[in-house]
């Protein structure tokens, strides 16, 4: 399908992240506080709203949908939504189906995550030690995170590990991650840490750990080739030569792919961010619950994305006061 939504700058906008809600079953201290408000249910798009939404803009050309969160597997009947989707698969509209989850629901849904068509699924994990586990996420429980890997695995879904980057936390993991996804044959992700929202107190944990000290210290045991390979997104992979594996870095606000981005972000409540790094957004649930017709949808889409920034480098400053940015990680879905 010709993509029909183009930015100013010639950008085609295939990718679409969606978060299905801002609530979860961990409370990982880089992204939540331990007493989290959540919204109120009224003001989350519904399964139907969700489903017209995704539809309008795989009717645009949308290829690619990335169901997050908040952890998108406690969302209610998320199933449900999931097999909705898979029509657009089946059509060829809609080319990959996936989802960002903490794992912790994977055993239960692996395989019907499966028969409605999803091949891959990224999931965050920044340590192997139980303890450490509990401590990161709070409220979550390793032995159950990798039963949901296993049973993620079983049933055919490709895993990726996306592991956020922790100095004094993880960082004597790197190798010991390394090897179980090289030995599990699954790709690795390291994230930059971002601060965000207004956790305050959660530094003892989440100390900066530079993505390019991790590929610098990933070269003194492998030889690492970069690999030209991009997604449009913030991420860059490097291969490790002696495992054959992927290693990806991400650092979430970085400055230098905005000119091939190709991705927009939905929040639960029908928020369109049309930038990670940038404040500005598009109500589109107003104009979703104002008619039954699609059409004021899709002119308030086409009129967003004509507001896409070029990137987030200019206005850098304005966004993040104090090295913040203002909203939670699990309201955008990162
Ligand atoms: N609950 C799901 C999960 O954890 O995969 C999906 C939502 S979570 C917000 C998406 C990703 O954002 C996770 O990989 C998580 O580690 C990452 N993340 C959350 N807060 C972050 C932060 N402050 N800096 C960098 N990455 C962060
Ligand atoms: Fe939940 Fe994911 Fe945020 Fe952890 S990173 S608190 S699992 S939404």
């Amino acid at each position: 399908m010709t993509p029909q939504l183009i930015d100013p700058f010639a950008r085609a906008i295939t990718y679409l992240r969606v978060s299905v809600t801002d609530r979860c079953d961990f409370r990982c201290v880089y992204c939540m506080s331990e007493n989290m408000t959540f919204l109120p249910k009224k003001e989350l798009l519904t399964l139907e709203e969700l489903d017209r939404m995704c539809s309008a803009f795989v009717l645009l050309g949308v290829e690619k949908l990335r169901i997050t969160g908040g952890e998108p597997l406690v969302r209610r009947d998320i199933l449900t939504f999931f097999r909705a989707m898979s029509r657009h698969l089946d059509s060829g509209a809609l080319k990959e189906l996936t989802l960002t989850t903490n794992g912790s629901q994977l055993a239960r849904f692996a395989g019907d995550l499966h028969a409605a068509g999803v091949r891959r699924v990224n999931v965050s994990l920044d340590t192997l030690d139980p303890d450490k586990f509990a401590r990161v996420t709070r409220w979550g429980r390793l032995p159950q995170v990798l039963r949901g890997i296993d049973a993620a695995r079983a049933a055919g879904l490709r895993v990726k590990i996306n592991a956020v980057a922790l100095k004094g936390f993880n960082e004597d993991e790197l190798f010991a991650l390394t090897e179980w996804c090289a030995a599990e044959d699954m790709d690795l992700t390291w994230i930059e840490v971002m601060p965000m929202g207004d956790l305050g107190n959660e530094d003892r944990i989440g100390q900066y750990w530079p993505v390019s000290e991790v590929r610098a210290q990933l070269a003194t045991r492998y030889s690492v080739t970069d690999l030209a390979h991009r997604t449009g997104g913030p991420a860059r992979y490097v291969r490790l030569e002696e495992t054959g594996q992927q290693i990806g870095f991400i650092t979430p606000l970085t400055h230098n792919f905005c000119e091939s981005c190709n991705r927009v972000r939905l929040t639960c409540t029908g928020e369109l961010y049309m930038c990670l790094g940038q404040e500005d957004m598009a109500d589109l649930r107003a104009p979703l619950r104002a008619s039954e017709s699609d059409a004021p949808l899709i002119e308030a889409i086409h009129k967003a994305i004509g507001l896409k920034p070029k990137g987030h480098d200019f206005d850098y400053s304005r966004q993040r006061a104090d090295g913040q940015v203002s909203r939670h990680m699990s309201h955008t879905g990162g």
